[in-house]
């Protein structure tokens, strides 16, 4: 093997240390990548019928008020000025999400004032010093009327399980801005890449000390690999140790894509449903995260529905469930990690963490810095 050092995945997390390293530091890097793609999660594909670009796992849209992540993945990208805007149907009325002043006088069919709205919501809200499940928790912040229009079936089909069964961890706190600004994010920097996300993908990986192997699962080569040069693993961290101290527990999508004969499905790109007697969670409509592309046909659209269920081991597994069973296993597994010697382990798989695009790329960035850039002799 003509590597320095071998990157397992190459999602945002694997493709920053692998771009760095080959870059920055002249080494040789073996990237393997068992999909048959590069880009982790944030992969996208045009529609092969209409040209659209899909989110093949979920829309993604780039926000940081890292200045320093903005200038390095502005280094493989330009991005378009898109802010994200959210809408939650429930009942046959539409509502913007997160929550805010348009909500809020939607939902109770009146004008009210910055001031009144929040009167409103404190006079509903029902605190309780030690919510004992999800619903008292969110019940304690924004009162029982918005929690069971906006949250209740939203939650129990995100969960599968009825949110009073569900730890009240699990929401920190419910956004509420008293304000009519409906952006989905309050970041410095926001937008798309201009050219599609795997342009920028492909940008970063294109370096000549750079190989990536895809469709190699790094299990299959490991007993080649370890030991020979330094890991950087970013792939399932109960799967490297054999799922020896128990499966991580996660949450899975099912995606149903379809090309609708209309100009335009839903009026914007994503669309939550709120009813728990409507089995998906969300709609995405990729064509509204790109309205500058005037080449979009005009007589169809990509329309995406996202269902949510736990993972069994197969599974994709996407959003991390974290209960407390989880949290223990973890704390064993980040021990077990902490003696692997040679093997770095990062990203969102690596460390059982939900991790954004922009945290991935810092988390990536700090990577290089503190710990592979001293391992092999720079500083
Ligand atoms: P990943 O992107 O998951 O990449 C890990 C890679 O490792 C994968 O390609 C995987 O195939 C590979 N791999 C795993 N095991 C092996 C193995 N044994 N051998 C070889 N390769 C292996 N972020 C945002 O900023 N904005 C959003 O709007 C947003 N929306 C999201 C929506 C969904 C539904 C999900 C799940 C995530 C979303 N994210 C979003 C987060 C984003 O997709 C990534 O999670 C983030 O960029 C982390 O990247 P990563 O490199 O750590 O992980």
């Amino acid at each position: 093997m003509n590597a320095d050092l071998v990157v397992v995945g190459s999602g945002l997390f694997g493709l920053t240390v692998a771009e760095r390293c080959a870059r920055d530091l002249g080494l040789r890097v073996l990237v393997l990548e068992r999909r048959d793609h590069i880009g982790g999660n944030a992969y996208s594909a045009p529609d092969p019928e209409t040209g659209i670009e899909v989110h093949v796992y979920g829309t993604h849209l780039f926000h940081t008020s890292n200045a320093l992540v903005w200038e390095y993945a502005g280094r493989f990208t330009s991005f378009t000025p898109y802010e994200h805007r959210v809408y939650t149907i429930f009942k046959g009325q539409v509502y913007p999400m997160p929550i805010n002043l348009a909500t809020i006088c939607a939902f109770y069919g009146r004008a009210l004032s910055p001031g009144q709205a929040r009167d409103l919501v404190a006079r509903h809200a029902v605190p309780v010093a030690e919510p004992r499940n999800l619903e008292e928790k969110a019940v304690s912040l924004i009162g029982r009327p918005l929690y069971e229009a906006l949250i209740q079936g939203y939650t129990a089909k995100q969960w599968q399980t009825d949110p009073r069964d569900l730890p009240a961890e699990i929401i920190t706190r419910l956004p509420v801005r008293y304000t009519f600004d409906g952006r989905y994010f309050d970041d410095t920097y926001q937008g798309l890449p201009s050219d599609g996300y795997t342009a920028w993908l492909e940008r970063m990986a294109d370096h000549p000390r750079i190989e990536v192997r895809a469709g190699t699962d790094f299990f299959d080569v490991r007993d080649r690999i370890a030991g020979a040069v330094p890991i950087v693993y970013t792939g399932p961290l109960d799967r490297y140790f054999g799922h020896a101290e128990g499966e991580l527990s996660w949450r899975t999508l099912d995606f149903t894509v379809e090309v609708a004969p209309t100009p335009d499905y839903q009026g914007t790109a994503v669309m939550n449903y709120a009813d728990a007697d409507v089995p998906w969670t969300r709609v995405h409509e990729f064509r509204h995260l790109h309205p500058e592309r005037h080449w979009y046909p005009r007589d169809s659209t990509v329309v995406m529905r996202e269902y949510s269920r736990p993972a069994a081991r197969d599974d994709e597994p996407y959003y991390p469930v974290n209960a407390p069973a989880d949290r223990a296993r973890l704390l064993r597994y980040r021990e077990l990690a902490r003696r692997e010697p040679g093997v770095f382990f990062g990203g969102r798989l690596g460390t059982y963490a939900y991790l954004d695009m922009h945290m991935a790329i810092g988390a990536a960035l700090s990577m290089y810095r503190n710990r592979l850039r001293p391992l092999f002799g720079r500083r």
